[in-house]
């Protein structure tokens, strides 16, 4: 059995926590992470919670004694600042409003675990990017960028191995940079969540292909698609498991659902060159639901990207910059929570 420091990671989503950890060497403790539910809708207390049952289970499955746990690193989807305080957002319990969520489970894991551990906050996607350099880059030479379109559209930025995190925790929200695009379908606008038109996440994200579907779908000529024939119990329902049935349906070959995820690439492809120009990075990494229709749709997305990328970048920058799948998944979050323990616990972050 190993004895050395274990540095835990704990991704925090609206549904789940994932946990895992990595030694004193930054490899990964554990292949599968462990997962529990992250009852945030019953508020922060009961996350909390569960928080430390997490951790409790993954030390019992690993067979880690609490004397190992050197700190803790928490992430979790925004709006938060750089110290894990929770700003209002909708659809959230109201106690989650100024919640300390690093300062709590800060003083709860402590407590459980019998030691003072130190407890780390960064939102999910610097997690996910940090992770992302690390594997890719371990000496740490690197300026490297993460462009994960999903649910929404995150990002983050590494230099060197640390995290451009800002002075607020705001830094690298690459997704609200504004891009120049034609819209896909006419009558559309790209209207973001933030309130604000023309963010690349109004693009490309699972909210901009709803609000794309919805106008493209009721056209004669897409009367008998097969994602009109999707319905839910509610009208919400409906566009939302249309939206999700798109990625599926491109990766089968169908014509519009291809159309949009090129188009959605195409966007990207500006989004980098923006991110290119801002921060001459030499690596762009693209993770995200995006590219996770299997091999053949995420060629093709990787492809347009790089190539539309060309034809719009610096001649250097089109000669020099890589673009990389990502290659952790979801693991990405509570590895890259962990390493950012790892690194406030050497003072290198
Ligand atoms: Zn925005």
């Amino acid at each position: 059995m190993a004895s050395g420091k274990v540095f835990i990671g704990v991704d925090i989503g609206g549904t789940k926590i994932a946990v895992n950890g990595i030694d004193e060497q930054r490899k990964a403790i554990a292949p599968q992470w462990l997962e529990m539910p992250s009852h945030s809708d019953k508020g922060p207390n009961a996350t909390v919670g569960q928080i430390v049952a997490a951790v409790q289970a993954f030390m019992q499955r690993e067979g880690i004694t609490a004397d190992r746990i050197a700190a803790v690193g928490l992430d979790s989807p925004g709006p938060a600042d750089i110290n894990g305080r929770i700003e209002k957002s909708a659809n959230m319990h109201p106690d989650w409003e100024g919640f300390e969520l690093r300062d709590n489970a800060e003083r709860e894991l402590s407590r459980a675990l019998g030691h003072e551990v130190r407890v780390s906050y960064e939102n999910d996607c610097n997690a996910a990017a940090l992770w992302e350099s690390h594997i890719g880059n371990p000496e740490g030479t690197e300026v490297m960028a993460l462009l994960a379109p999903g649910t929404g559209l995150g990002g983050g930025i590494v230099v060197h191995g640390r995290l451009l995190r800002g002075s607020r925790g705001m830094g690298a929200e690459l997704g609200h940079l504004e891009i120049v695009h034609p819209p896909f379908i006419e009558g559309w606008e790209p209207k973001c969540g933030c309130g604000q038109t023309y963010c690349a996440e109004a693009y490309a994200s699972m909210a901009a292909l709803g609000k794309i579907l919805r106008i493209a779908l009721p056209q004669e000529k897409y009367r008998n698609h097969p994602l009109n024939q999707i319905t839910g119990a509610t009208e919400e329902e409906t566009w939302k498991k249309r939206a999700y049935a798109v990625r599926g349906l491109a990766a089968q070959g169908d014509e519009l659902c291809q159309a949009i995820f090129d188009w959605q690439s195409r966007a990207i492809a500006r989004l980098c060159r923006q991110v290119a120009d801002t921060i001459d990075p030499d690596r762009i990494v693209i993770g995200g639901g995006f590219i996770e229709g299997g091999k053949a749709l995420t060629d093709r997305i990787m492809g347009i990207i790089q190539e539309e990328f060309r034809r719009l970048a610096f001649k250097k920058h089109a000669a020099e910059l890589k673009f990389e799948v990502a290659r952790s998944g979801d693991q990405a979050g509570c590895l890259g929570a962990a390493l950012s323990a790892w690194q406030f616990a050497n003072r290198v972050g």
